[in-house]
């Protein structure tokens, strides 16, 4: 017997026409490349995707079709999301940092039939354009009409929407019909593709904006620092619309002091990024004695979060930090870190330890532990195995490749393997230990290199530090600190080592410490660490 509810598919257009009608007033506001801002309503917002959505269908686009975005966090970058998603196509984030042979391989894996293209990217776009055998016409970002490229068949997105009607009905369709698609940034083979549903982008927007998730509400106003290139910048745009919170949206400048002035501005409660962002902007605050009265909490993920920053955002600005932990594989969000009911009572000290783990499953997402003969580890917080997730959220498979990627347990569940190592304490909270990959096998036994780059960025002249493994005659691997010194600063090795006395076990110490001016990151600002790996690839250690 079915339910005799309405049926209504979970379609993602659903959101801004919510926003619209019960949120209309709340704004949208981004800075642009030119560093004006731009402000308008959710109001606004949806009259100009209706356009949109009425250009992209003379265009001939049809259900299921690819058309590619490389372009900042702004509020025509949000239109795109809407109008292609809103008319059965699906929008394809590119992400702009990666290397040009990536770019054009991913446009032509998706087989994107129109790019929309942020000012900033044509260069990119000019010099990879004879590659790309799928695009039919690129629309630039832009409102300027001096605007001028070497690009062959291009039009300003403006003039692709100005005379269009701001009426459109959005078509219903099955919710699980796809809706965009995001290419992980891995660091070995190509890209791969994840395809996500309205359904998923839905349920996971619901989940995700709950208290103990990101916690979004409509009073909040909410600085999506995490790029919109970038999973969906953690499925914020969707959330925000759900809710009619106000948004500011950054462009592409994401540096300390600009992302100070823009809290303070508009006056965000709410903020989302990776770590490296978050250390310019505390560094810019204590540089210039600033202080962020507005923001009440920060959302840190895509690589583990120092317990110094959360100490720093805690005690001297009274911001929290909810670390999150997810993939592009999860839409993305897996874990975030909140308190349960029997951790309020914790000291300060206790809490910001506690913050430091990457925390507990959100609704619709099941995990565990394994060891290599596939066994489940306990829930100890001290085993530590490979990560498997499953649920609604979680891929399948990936986009156009028949291999199949699910693992089967003893029991026949199929799970999905992060590639992450972790163990999970007995209150539910997972804490990553390490990518598999970046483990270091000391005799056999594992050292978490996440752990000791937690603790050297503890130390106040250090600016960012990564672990590697460097070969060793007797243990095979042992842990080499890679770090880069605050500017003006004057840090030796002993004094760095002494450091990590009775921080962390004496076999894990470091055996060797080396100081670089910059430390390589991915697109998507996680530690490169197969590069530092290539460049120390012949690093002999002291003798001892
Ligand atoms: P991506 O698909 O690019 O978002 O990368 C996902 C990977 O980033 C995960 O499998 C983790 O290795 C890493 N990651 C994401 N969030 C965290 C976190 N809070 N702490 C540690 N690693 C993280």
């Amino acid at each position: 017997m079915f339910g005799q509810m309405m049926e209504f598919p979970l379609l993602i257009s659903t959101m801004l026409t919510h926003a619209e009608r019960y949120t209309g007033e709340a704004e949208i506001v981004s800075r642009m490349v030119d560093g004006s801002l731009h402000r308008y309503t959710y109001r606004d917002a949806h009259k100009r995707t209706k356009q949109l959505a009425n250009a992209l269908v003379k265009l001939g686009v049809n259900q299921g079709d690819r058309i590619g975005t490389l372009a900042w966090n702004t509020h025509r970058h949000f239109e795109a999301y809407f109008g292609i998603a809103g008319i059965g196509a699906i929008s394809h984030t590119v992400n702009p940092r990666l290397f040009p042979e990536q770019i054009s391989y991913i446009i032509n894996h998706a087989s994107d039939r129109f790019l929309f293209v942020d000012e900033t990217f044509v260069p990119t776009l000019e010099a990879i354009g004879d590659q790309l055998t799928s695009v039919e016409k690129i629309f630039v970002l832009t409102a300027n009409e001096n605007f001028s490229t070497k690009l062959k068949n291009w039009e300003p997105y403006e003039s692709l929407i100005k005379n269009e009607s701001t009426e459109f009905e959005w078509p219903q369709f099955d919710e699980r019909s796809a809706s965009s698609l995001c290419y992980t940034s891995g660091t070995t083979g190509n890209p791969k593709g994840v395809l996500y549903s309205h359904r998923s982008t839905l349920l996971h927007a619901y989940t995700a904006a709950m208290p103990d998730g990101l916690g979004v509400s409509n009073r909040d106003v909410v600085l999506p620092v995490v790029p919109m290139f970038h999973v969906n910048a953690w499925g914020l745009p969707y959330i925000c619309s759900m809710m009619g919170a106000k948004i500011v949206f950054p462009g592409p400048f994401m540096d300390g002091a600009s992302i100070c002035q823009l809290i303070n501005d508009e006056k965000a409660t709410l903020s989302a990024g990776v770590p490296t962002i978050w250390s310019g902007v505390l560094n810019y605050l204590d540089e210039k004695k600033l202080s962020i009265p507005s923001l009440k909490r920060v959302v840190i993920g895509g690589s583990a979060c120092p317990e110094a920053m959360i100490r720093t955002f805690l005690k001297k600005h009274q911001v929290d930090v909810v670390q999150g932990w997810g993939m592009t594989e999860l839409s993305p969000l897996g874990t975030m870190n909140t308190l349960k009911a029997n951790q309020t009572s914790l000291t300060d000290d206790e809490k910001i330890k506690l913050k430091a783990k990457q925390g507990r499953v959100l609704f619709g997402i099941d995990m565990k532990i394994i060891d290599e003969t596939g066994d489940e580890l306990p829930w100890d917080g001290k085993a530590f195995g490979d990560l498997l997730v499953r649920g609604p959220n979680v891929l399948s498979n990936y986009f156009q490749n028949e291999d199949p990627i699910l693992i089967k347990d003893k029991n026949n569940q199929e799970w999905f393997a992060t590639g992450d190592v972790a163990t999970i304490d007995p209150d539910g909270f997972m804490h990553i230990t390490d990518r598999s990959k970046d483990v270091i096998k000391s005799g056999g036994e594992w050292i978490s290199s996440i752990e000791l780059e937690n603790t050297a960025v503890a130390h106040p002249d250090v600016l960012e530090a990564a672990v590697i493994a460097a070969y060793h005659p007797k243990w095979e691997e042992r842990p080499l600190l890679i770090v880069v010194k605050k500017s003006g600063t004057n840090l030796q090795k002993d004094e760095l080592l002494n450091f990590f006395d009775g921080k962390v076990a004496k076999w894990w110490m470091p055996d060797d410490v080396v100081f670089i001016d910059e430390i390589p990151h991915t697109a998507t600002g996680k530690i490169l660490k197969t590069k530092l790996r290539e460049d120390f690839r012949d690093y002999k250690l002291p003798e001892k």
